[in-house]
């Protein structure tokens, strides 16, 4: 993968003064956003819908006022739980909540996305856990989540879930050796070769090299 504010630079001058348009090409099923005739449904039925500063509805209609920069750094895609309420309810049958992770996942791509935004790091620490081996590593992808936010705050958080951590141990629900080698897919080595391949693919789909 390139420099990502190379890549948010390449983008930009491409698709000046249409973000629609570049929505269209790079987003998934973002050719589905002039679709939205504003009815409002999706912003009524979305479950976190008053804590997020855009509805979906606002989301496509700033992207038709090209307001590319307040959508790509927003918080409020990386807010969607995928409970699909939005989806089965509009009248257009936009993928509403497709389109929500594709703007968070170009967002990412493109660096501009809000840092220390919480579902983004935990998207991180899981893809990263899981693609090392095949397999996630459960106790590790804990311990990074818990210490994302340094030694103290993690040691803070540890304490706090001692007692379901030695519960779990009890029940053989946690083995501690994972720490140092857990289970692993029999070919790493194919699996990391699938996800380089999909990668450039996903790549060439959404124009990145153009
Ligand atoms: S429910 Fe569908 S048509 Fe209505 S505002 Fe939402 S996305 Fe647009
Ligand atoms: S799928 Fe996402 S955008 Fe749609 S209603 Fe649920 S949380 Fe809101």
């Amino acid at each position: 993968m390139g420099n990502m504010t190379e890549l948010n630079e390449q983008a930009l001058a491409k698709y000046r003064n249409s973000f629609l348009h570049e929505v269209e090409e790079r987003v998934e099923e973002g050719d589905w956003v002039k679709m939205c005739m504003q009815c409002g449904v999706c912003a009524g039925s979305c479950t976190f819908g008053p804590h997020w500063e855009h509805s979906p509805q606002k989301i496509f209609m700033m992207i038709r006022a090209g307001k590319r920069e307040e959508v790509l750094r927003s918080d409020s895609m990386w807010m969607c739980t995928s409970c699909y309420n939005c989806v089965v309810r509009c009248p257009r049958k936009l993928p509403i909540t497709q389109i929500m992770h594709g703007l968070a996942q170009y967002a990412h791509r493109l660096g501009v996305a809000p840092k220390m935004q919480p579902t983004r790091d935990l998207s991180l620490i899981f893809w990263n856990n899981c693609i090392k081996t095949g397999r996630v590593n459960e106790l590790r992808f804990t311990l990074s989540l818990y210490f994302k936010d340094g030694l103290m705050a993690g040691i803070r958080q540890a304490l706090s879930m001692q007692s379901i951590a030695l519960a779990l141990l009890m029940a053989k629900r946690l083995n501690p050796l994972e720490f140092f080698k857990g289970h692993e897919c029999k070919d790493k080595a194919g699996i990391h070769r699938m996800l380089k391949k999909a990668q450039e693919i996903e790549s060439r789909r959404q124009g990145a090299h153009k």
